[in-house]
C-alpha cells in the first residue's frame, strides 16, 4: 500500500508490451537562468508558446528586423520594439501571439526612450544602421553614438544580452565611413558592454533586401568599378536564424560572428544571374568615381528621397574581407543558402510580361476550354 493507503499496482514487465498506450500531449518544457538569476521558462505550444525571453529589438522596422521579430514572436518571446514612424512598424504586430509584440516610441536623443525600451528586457539586439546621411543623422551618430547610447543603457540596466549588428569589413581604418564609423561602434559597444556579441552579416538578400531589388528594378544601373567589387551574399532570413540561436547559447556572448554566404559573387556576376532570372537586359553605366561622387554629395543634400551617397560609390572599390578569427554560420550549426537557389522566388514580380511559363494554346485546347466553362463533380 501506499503512503496515502491507496492500493499499488505492481506491473510485470512482461506485462509492459500489452498495456494499452496512454496518449499525452508532446508538452516541452524547459527553464534556464540566465547570467543575472532571471529564470527563463519556455513551453513550447505553437503560436501560443512561451518563449520566457523579453527582447528589445532596435532597428525592427528595417528589413533585417522583421526576421529576427518574426522569429523571437512565434517562438512566444516578448518583443519590445522601439520605433520612430507609426506607418513602418505595423506589421510586426502579426508576427507573434496578442500582447507578444509591445510597441515604444524611441529617439535615438531620447535618452529615457532608450532606457525604458530595454529595462525590462533580458536581451537586446541593436540593428539601427543607415547607408547614408540623413538630414538629422550622419553615420557617426547611427553606428557610434547611437550604438553607444544603447549600450550604456544595457550596462546601467545590466540586461543579461547585448546582440549589435556591425557590418562586414568593419574596420576603423577603412576608406570608406561606413566601414569606419562600424568598426568605431564595435569598439564603443565592447568597452562600455564587454559580453557583447558582435555580428557582421555580409550584404544581404531576401524580399525588401537593396541588393536584388536594385539590379532587377532599375533599368539603368550606375556604378564606378565596372561592377568589380566581391562579396558572399547572405540570406537575410538564414541571419535572423543567427541572430535567434545567439539569444538561445549563452557561450556566443563576447564573440564575434562573420555572416556570410557559401559563395563569392562579384556584383557583374550577379547582375548577370538577375538578368538571366527576369529575362530583361539592364543597361549597365560606368561614370568615374571622381566625377559621380561629388554629383552624389549634391544630391544627397538636394533631394529629400534617398538617392544613395558618395560613400556608396567608395564601397564599390572594396571587397569583402572575412577576419579568419570570427566565427561563422558553422559554429551556429546553421548551413547559409545560397543565392540562385532563391533568386527565381525573389525576382519572379521582376520577370518580362512578355515572357509565360506555359507554351501558347493550341487551336484544340481553347475550343475545349470554351466547352467545359465549369464542371463541378
Ligand atoms: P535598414 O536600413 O533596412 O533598417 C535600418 C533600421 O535602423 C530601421 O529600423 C531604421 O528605423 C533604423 N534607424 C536608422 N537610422 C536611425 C536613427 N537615426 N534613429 C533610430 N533608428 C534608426 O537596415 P537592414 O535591416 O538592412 O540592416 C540591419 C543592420 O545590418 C544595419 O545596422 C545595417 O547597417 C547592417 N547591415 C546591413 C546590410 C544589408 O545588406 N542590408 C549589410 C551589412 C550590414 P526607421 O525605420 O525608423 O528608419
Amino acid at each position: 500500500r501506499s503512503p496515502a493507503g491507496l492500493p499499488q499496482r505492481t506491473i510485470n514487465v512482461s506485462q509492459l508490451a500489452v498495456l494499452p498506450k496512454v496518449q499525452r500531449r508532446g508538452i516541452q518544457q524547459d527553464v534556464h537562468i540566465t547570467r543575472t538569476g532571471k529564470p527563463i521558462i519556455t513551453v513550447a505550444g505553437g503560436r501560443s508558446s512561451l518563449g520566457g525571453h523579453t527582447a528589445t529589438v532596435f532597428g525592427a522596422t528595417g528589413f533585417l528586423g522583421r526576421y529576427i521579430v518574426n522569429k523571437l514572436a512565434r517562438s512566444g518571446c516578448t518583443v519590445v520594439v522601439p520605433f520612430r514612424e507609426e506607418m513602418a512598424k505595423r506589421h510586426l504586430k502579426v508576427a507573434g501571439d496578442l500582447g507578444r509584440v509591445v510597441f515604444m516610441e524611441m529617439d535615438l536623443r531620447n535618452k529615457a526612450s532608450i532606457e525604458e525600451s530595454v529595462r525590462h528586457s533580458d536581451i537586446v539586439y541593436n540593428l539601427i544602421g543607415r547607408e547614408y546621411p540623413t538630414k538629422n543623422f550622419d553615420l557617426d551618430d547611427v553606428h557610434v553614438w547611437g550604438a553607444q547610447r544603447i549600450a550604456e543603457a544595457v550596462a546601467k540596466y545590466d540586461v543579461d544580452r547585448f546582440i549589435h549588428v556591425s557590418s562586414y569589413n568593419a574596420d576603423v581604418n577603412s576608406p570608406s565611413e561606413f566601414f569606419r564609423t562600424k568598426g568605431q561602434g564595435e569598439k564603443v559597444v565592447r568597452d562600455i558592454f564587454p559580453e557583447t556579441t558582435l555580428v557582421r552579416p555580409s550584404r544581404m538578400f531576401g524580399f525588401e533586401d537593396r541588393l536584388l531589388n536594385t539590379l532587377a528594378g532599375v533599368s539603368n544601373l550606375f556604378t564606378s568599378n565596372h561592377m568589380q567589387e566581391r562579396f558572399w551574399p547572405v540570406h537575410a532570413i538564414d541571419v535572423g536564424a543567427a541572430l535567434e540561436t545567439m539569444m538561445l547559447d549563452d557561450n556566443t556572448a563576447s564573440q564575434t560572428y562573420e555572416l556570410f554566404g557559401p559563395r563569392n559573387y562579384s556584383m557583374a556576376e550577379m547582375a548577370d544571374i538577375v538578368d538571366k532570372e527576369i529575362i530583361k537586359h539592364r543597361r549597365h553605366i560606368n561614370i568615374p568615381k571622381r566625377i559621380r561622387q561629388p554629383l552624389q554629395r549634391l544630391m544627397n543634400k538636394a533631394l529629400w528621397w534617398p538617392v544613395g551617397s558618395d560613400d556608396q560609390v567608395e564601397r564599390e572599390f572594396i571587397d569583402q574581407v572575412i577576419d579568419p578569427s570570427a566565427k561563422t554560420f558553422a559554429d551556429l550549426g546553421i548551413e547559409p543558402a545560397e543565392l540562385t537557389s532563391l533568386t527565381y522566388q525573389y525576382l519572379l514580380p521582376f520577370r518580362s510580361s512578355s515572357f509565360y511559363d506555359l507554351p501558347p494554346a493550341t487551336e484544340r485546347e481553347k475550343r475545349e476550354e470554351k466547352k467545359y466553362l465549369h464542371v463541378i463533380d
